[in-house]
């Protein structure tokens, strides 16, 4: 892996410090406080009630699932699973919030600490420490008419729950940043305690990030970039927040502390909003809420239940056989690796692998197929790898094979057998055609016995063409060697 080049090489006097909150989206079946489903939907307004619009009079109850969740985060995260946490409300105004406060969590987060560990580029690990995981509500949202004098509330995702999970600003690089992001979401998939879909907004990044010379006490000015929502805009956001403030700082100019979209069409940061002074959120604990108290057997009874969590998928891989490169590629996709998994029940193979990633990873791309969607099962896969490895079939038979189970869905033996693709084994004929080839081409044959072992190809490839392609490649070079040596 090599670290793309970073504006950093260009300024080595300067040094970045990041810090994130990820916003994720729990999956549960209904809301953080009240009965309404937490399912999404393109119909506004269809998943609320009292509780979650409002209304006075109601009182929040918490769902146990999100405890359980934030249980299951902070294990996966190595945090301190706090016994008791507290609700508080942070009080704004916006017309997506209809209570007017936010539930939140303050002083008393459900975990505190913790820490994701990275790898870098030259194959050393990072830990990036965490501050806090805690759950809180979302808020709904609003919905401009695009005739401009218009705009309607939408209440289906407001009171629906999220972690926030904060680091400390460990990360010093766009690369880095990605890193920390790619493994957390990992960690919320395998834990399938959220989708992680960056697009759908499951999974929300706000980036605080600095600038400062290396040697220097205090941070430098501090910029959030929010609301982005790929790992690529927001490398490049960095990248590009990084190049403005050192050449700002170069030109004797002043950064303002604010908070910055990224552009793009442009390519650029532009400012969403200036903090030129800290907001009031008048914080207090929530009085329609008991403190969460959890106590030790509780949590133990969630660490019976954890998942294999990513790196120790990696590690088994690797303990398996696999290189670091390829067991990196199917723990990054579920469902790829419970495909590997199940064919690898059914054959030993060490050519199963490259099928998998080579073959049936294109497959997937190119046609834009799920594992489950698509035609070619484990055991069908497993079985085409068997084949090949008996010599039953060559490579070009094996790709022929390949590609009519990804249309048919047939076995791949039936597919041998219907359209006649077994191996040519039979030394006796493929004998006869090396010996006649020889024959044929007397000048060729004598340069071959002299070394130039170019037209090694030369002799192959004729009898593989006799052979309609279904000649086996190594005992055709077997027999050729033992003929030239008469
Ligand atoms: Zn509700």
């Amino acid at each position: 892996m090599k670290e793309n080049p970073s504006i950093l090489d260009k300024y080595p006097d300067y040094e970045v410090t990041i810090g994130m909150e990820v916003h994720v989206q729990l999956i549960t079946n209904t809301k953080l406080f009240c009965s309404s489903s937490n399912a999404i939907t393109d119909i506004p307004n269809v998943h609320i009630c009292q509780i979650c619009t409002g209304q006075p009079g109601v009182l929040p109850v918490l769902n146990k699932q999100v405890v359980i969740a934030g249980v299951k985060a902070g294990l996966a995260l190595n945090c301190d699973i706090q016994l008791r946490s507290i609700f508080a409300r942070k009080h704004y105004f916006y017309p997506d919030l209809p209570k007017d406060y936010q539930i939140t969590q303050t002083d008393f987060p459900i975990c505190l600490n913790g820490h994701l560990a990275i790898k870098l580029p030259d194959g050393s690990t990072k830990k990036i420490r965490l501050a806090r995981i805690h759950i809180e509500e979302d808020a709904g949202k609003n919905v401009h008419s695009s005739l401009g004098h218009e705009s309607f509330v939408d209440f289906n995702r407001a009171g629906t729950p999220l972690l926030e999970v904060v680091s400390h600003p460990d990360l010093s690089s766009a690369y880095e940043t990605r890193e920390y992001l790619k493994n957390l979401r990992l960690i919320v998939q395998y834990l399938q305690i959220g989708t992680g879909n960056m697009e759908e907004g499951a999974f929300r990044a706000d980036t605080n990030i600095s600038v400062r010379k290396k040697g220097a006490k205090e941070f430098g000015t501090r910029c959030e970039l929010k609301n982005i929502n790929s790992f690529k805009y927001i490398s490049d956001a960095i990248e590009y927040e990084i190049e403005r403030h050192i050449t700002t700082l170069e030109a004797g100019k002043k950064l303002f502390q604010e908070t910055r979209l990224w552009d793009t069409k442009e390519g650029v940061t532009k400012v969403m909003r200036s903090k030129e002074e800290a907001v009031d959120y008048r914080y207090l604990t929530d009085p329609d809420l008991p403190s969460i108290d959890l106590d030790a057997e509780f949590i133990a009874q969630i660490k019976t239940q954890m998942p294999e969590l990513p790196f120790e998928r990696l590690t088994r891989y690797m303990n398996d056989g696999l290189s670091e490169y390829e067991a990196d590629i199917l723990i990054t996709d579920l469902s790829i690796a419970q495909f590997y998994e199940k064919a690898r029940s059914y054959t030993k193979s060490k050519h199963l692998i490259n099928w998998v990633l080579r073959d049936f990873l294109g497959l997937l791309k190119q046609e834009k197929l799920e594992p489950s969607t698509c035609k070619i099962t484990p055991e069908m896969l497993a079985k085409l790898v068997e084949m090949l490895d008996s010599g039953a079939i060559n490579n070009r038979a094996a790709q022929e094979i390949f590609s009519d189970m990804a249309t048919t869905g047939q076995d791949p033996h039936t597919i041998m057998e219907k359209k006649g693709l077994q191996q040519m084994g039979d030394t006796k004929e493929l004998e006869l055609m090396v010996q006649n080839l020889i024959k044929e081409y007397p000048d060729k044959a004598a340069e071959l016995k002299e070394g130039r072992d170019r037209l090694r190809g030369f002799f192959v490839g004729e009898v593989m063409k006799k052979t309609q392609g279904k000649g086996n490649p190594q005992l055709i070079n077997q027999i050729l060697d033992s003929l030239l040596k008469q």
